[in-house]
């Protein structure tokens, strides 16, 4: 599948220019950029791919705290990364599978720091603590992890403060909190969107404290999270989880092969099957797969999928997962327009013969066609014509998937 990726050749050199700078180890690999053919940037694929999968793998497994048995969990990393966020996040994930999770706010510094995570806290009954006159943070560190020490919490989560007047006295207090609280894991947050500057910031709290694993927030956005790469050669320590939205479920364990495809502009494959078996009805996977493979896509499959997309709901998070594919028909937040565009489509599409929605021909469109389908919808012409760019946009992206080897529910690691 890799090899046959051809569109995606442009973007083969993004992921090496996002190579840490000051990794020595991948330095002698560098190439001097010549222009090159499409068929080699092709047949390039899979080792770049490999290589960067490699690169993401730091060659040790970070610290697992064990159910039943008390761990201490510090969350370091810039204001605004999404640490707040994302230890909750990490309780709810624990918490769900029988842990009992706690959240320590040690974040002084931000004024409404605490009332945030008590909000999120208390939106997922987890137990947290934290004080509104305290300013020693050390001191609320250490009561709150012996205070859920003392009930028998398994995972008490240390959340920490991302900014202070001087940097350096942001690593200090990092240093401080840590020394008092002798955490079992300590994780970096980063935002997917700060790319190689994920090095110095990483490298940075490393040096303050023993970072162990990293977690990079906000992949649902446009950032394809390239700084991961720099994050684990500055830490030497693996991603973990990935956050992906504010909300308290949108959050994933880390899984390098859909993380380098999406790098390298791929799309994210097995997040894509994983996704068509969850939402797409059983009786009518099979044919929407074979179709898939097929890689002819037609009005009429057009059609299928957007009554799905209307029906289901979810299954625009099947396409978000192809590069272009939602990003323009069903913008996050914007779902109520798009659902309007898409019947205006599906109306349209009604007036249309069976030959129109079965072809696969582009040159069968013509102009006389396009003003009986307006005038039977009661539409624009133009709107006709918008209609079918959205259809050979969405072909162009489906036709990539032609010959893919569908693999069955359990078998996505074989992608
Ligand atoms: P902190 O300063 O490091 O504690 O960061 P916060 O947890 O307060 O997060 C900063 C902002 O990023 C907030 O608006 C969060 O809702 C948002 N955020 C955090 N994680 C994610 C994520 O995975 N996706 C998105 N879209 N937003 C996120
Ligand atoms: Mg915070």
């Amino acid at each position: 599948m890799l090899e046959r990726d051809h569109s995606c050749s442009s973007s083969i050199r993004c992921p090496i220019q996002a190579r840490p700078r000051h990794a020595e180890q991948y330095q002698e690999d560098r190439q001097p950029r010549r222009p090159r053919r499409r068929s080699q940037q092709a047949q390039d694929h899979p080792a770049i791919f490999n290589e960067l999968c490699k690169m993401l793998d730091p060659g040790k497994p970070s610290f697992t705290p064990k159910k039943g048995k008390t761990s201490v969990v510090m969350f370091v990393g810039l204001q605004g990364s999404g640490k707040t966020t994302t230890c909750t996040k990490y309780a709810y994930y624990h918490q769900k599978k029988g842990w009992r999770p706690a959240l320590v706010c040690a974040d002084t510094f931000r004024a409404g720091a605490f009332d945030q995570l008590k909000q999120n806290a208390t939106k997922a009954k987890i137990p947290f603590y934290g004080s509104y006159t305290e300013s020693d943070p050390v001191k609320i560190a250490v009561e709150g992890v012996e205070t859920f020490k003392k009930e028998n919490c398994d995972l008490i989560i240390v959340d920490t403060s991302g900014r202070h007047k001087q940097e350096a006295a942001l690593f200090e207090e990092m240093r401080q909190v840590s020394e008092a609280t002798k955490p079992d894991l300590v994780i970096f947050v980063m935002d997917s969107s700060i790319g190689q500057a994920a090095f110095d910031q990483a490298q940075a709290f490393k040096q303050s404290v023993s970072v162990g694993a990293v977690i990079v927030t906000k992949m649902d956005g446009h950032a394809k999270g390239g700084g991961a790469l720099s994050a684990v050669a500055a830490t030497k320590s693996p991603v973990i989880f990935i956050g992906t939205g504010e909300h308290m479920d949108e959050f994933e364990v880390f899984d390098v092969k859909p993380f380098v495809s999406r790098l390298l502009g791929m799309g994210d494959w097995s997040g894509f099957m994983d996704k068509i078996h969850e939402v797409v009805p059983m009786d009518q996977q099979p044919e929407l797969l074979q179709k898939l493979s097929e890689g002819n896509f037609t009005l009429r499959i057009m059609y299928e999928q957007f009554q799905n997309i209307l029906k289901m709901g979810p299954i625009n998070q099947v396409f978000s997962m192809l590069p272009g594919f939602s990003a323009e028909l069903m913008p996050k937040g914007r779902e109520k327009e798009s659902s309007a565009k898409i019947k205006r489509y599906m109306t349209m599409m009604d007036s249309m013969t069976n030959e129109e929605l079965d072809s696969t021909n582009p040159k069968l469109m013509n102009e006389s066609r396009m003003m009986r389908i307006a005038r039977g919808s009661g539409r624009q012409v133009r709107e006709v014509m918008e209609m079918l760019e959205e259809y050979k946009r969405l072909a162009k992206i489906w036709s990539k998937m032609k010959g893919l080897k569908i693999p069955k529910k359990g078998e996505m690691s074989a992608l």
